[in-house]
């Protein structure tokens, strides 16, 4: 091989080894394809076959659709036509399947003294796309047919490079993500924080998929995320599984149905609905294998639930759970009409919560819920009732106590958690092990003409405005 041929072949392993985007490499490409060789025009043609993976990497590259080889193919052949010099002959089907892996390119004889040459991309005996070259006739020599060919397979192999190693960082990505999410999961009982954590994570790994989660209640399918689902279809799907089914497919393999199993029964299903084409295998696979992780998941919440139902603590907190809560609530409400004494409530939500999760993970987000509960059992008094309302919502009932005195408790809670170090150690976050969060609370007094959900509700309302007017605050009802 000359100097020059071994020189072209090293720039091009150089831009292809380079870590660029596929969009500045295919314009490198045309460069030093147009100095070596003369080459007018290099295109990267790619078959769209659903390849998600091959469209992201190929986005500035031209992408031809089946349903676009009609435009292409017209194009050509009314070149043809007009040139009445073809070498080949070209019609749609010929040309769909005609480029083969062994053959070396392929020649389209234009009437002007331009030519087109097409080699083919090649993975694993199939083509999956072309390296388009236009070029003037009198270019045409041997060595060039040879680095060309070279050429389009040092190129497929980098295409096919970047796939796999895309496809095994999502692999990885993902079982990542199913492990971390176990791991929440084992310290967590509640369906209505499960389920959507869950669905974000399934949102995270298929984009272009809408996913729906529903749960099997009463002999029937109750989509519980995201709020609605209109399509009939997915409807139908849910009523043909069963407890041996590993996935039910719709006609156009658009739809797809994933029971989720429990030991025995089934508690729901997770339906993904493609909005490109079809369904492609591995995502058939991962849904596949998150469905049977999570029916175990759900299985165990539902279990410690109803074990739970007969407890009284909060488990991550220690405090009062939302069935105790209520229970304390009435007790207190009848008791402040009765005796006609004044009662207070404050209500209480971390602030920009998601944040700490999003951030450092949701083990440190419930390490912060441990430090704000502990903060609340210090700052609260013996008769104080503590309560976890619900994911980072706390209520805390002050029996015996009039507004102002409830407003300053609120004031100086509110103080104590703004400055305090939160301690995240145990989430393992590299080099952070103290954070610091604030929170809202909304503080009202009991009137005796009042429901108690209307004073848990005007509570919340005067928590709403304390978030709404900037956070970090205490609003009095
Ligand atoms: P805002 O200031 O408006 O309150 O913002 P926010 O991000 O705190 O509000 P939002 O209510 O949107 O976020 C609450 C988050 O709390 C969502 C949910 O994932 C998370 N969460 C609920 N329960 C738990 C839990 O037990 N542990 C952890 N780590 N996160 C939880
Ligand atoms: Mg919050
Ligand atoms: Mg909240």
């Amino acid at each position: 091989m000359i100097t020059k041929d071994k020189e072209f072949l090293n720039k091009l392993s150089n831009i292809l080894t380079k870590k660029i985007s596929p969009a500045n490499s295919a314009s490198a490409i045309n460069k030093l394809f147009k100095n070596y060789l003369n080459v007018e025009e290099a295109e990267f043609i790619i078959w769209d076959n659903n390849n998600m993976l091959l469209k992201d990497f190929a986005q500035d590259w031209k992408i031809f659709k089946n349903d676009d080889f009609g435009n292409e193919i017209n194009y050509i052949y009314s070149t043809l036509s007009m040139s009445n010099g073809a070498k080949f002959y070209f019609n749609e089907a010929e040309f769909d399947c005609d480029i083969k892996e062994e053959e070396q390119y392929k020649i389209l004889e234009l009437k002007s003294d331009k030519n087109i040459i097409f080699f083919p991309l090649v993975s694993n005996g199939e083509v999956f796309g072309l390296l388009k070259i236009s070029s003037e006739k009198n270019a045409f020599t041997t060595e060039f047919f040879t680095l060309l060919n070279i050429s389009s397979k040092l190129i497929s192999g980098t295409i096919i490079n970047y796939i796999l190693n895309e496809q095994m960082e999502i692999s990885l990505n993902f079982y990542k993500a199913m492990k971390d999410i176990a791991k929440i999961i084992e310290s967590q009982y509640e369906l209505s924080y499960i389920i959507p954590l869950i669905g974000e994570m399934i949102d995270r790994f298929m984009s272009s998929h809408l996913i729906y989660i529903f749960i099997f209640k009463e002999d029937k399918y109750r989509l519980v995320w995201p709020n609605a689902c209109k399509d009939t279809n997915i409807y139908n799907l849910l009523n043909e599984i069963s407890l041996k089914t590993e996935y039910v497919l719709s006609y156009d393999g658009k739809i797809g149905v994933f029971p989720l199993v429990g030991e025995d029964n089934i508690l729901g299903a997770i339906a993904a609905y493609s909005n490109i084409d079809k369904l492609l295998q591995k995502d058939i696979d991962y849904l596949f294998q998150l469905t049977r992780q999570s029916g175990l998941t759900i299985q165990r919440a539902n279990m410690y639930a109803e074990v739970l139902q007969y407890a009284t603590m909060d488990a991550l907190t220690g405090l009062n759970n939302r069935r105790q809560f209520e229970l304390r609530l009435n007790q207190e409400v009848s008791n402040s009409k009765r005796n006609n004494i004044p009662l207070c409530a404050m209500m209480l939500d971390v602030d920009y919560f998601k944040k700490v999760n999003d951030t450092y993970g949701h083990a440190a987000g419930d390490c912060v819920l441990k430090g704000v509960s502990d903060i609340i059992k210090n700052e609260i008094r013996e008769y104080d009732i503590a309560c976890r309302f619900g994911g980072e919502e706390f209520f805390i009932i002050l029996p015996r106590t009039k507004l102002p005195e409830a407003a300053s408790v609120a004031q100086r809670l509110r103080k104590v958690i703004e400055e305090a170090k939160m301690d995240i150690k145990s989430a393992g976050v590299k080099n952070i092990s103290y954070i610091n969060i604030s929170v809202s609370i909304g503080v009202c007094a009991y009137n005796e003409s009042m429901e108690v959900n209307a004073f848990v509700q005007k509570t919340d309302k005067a928590l709403y405005e304390a978030k709404t007017t900037g956070r970090n605050r205490v609003i009095v009802a």
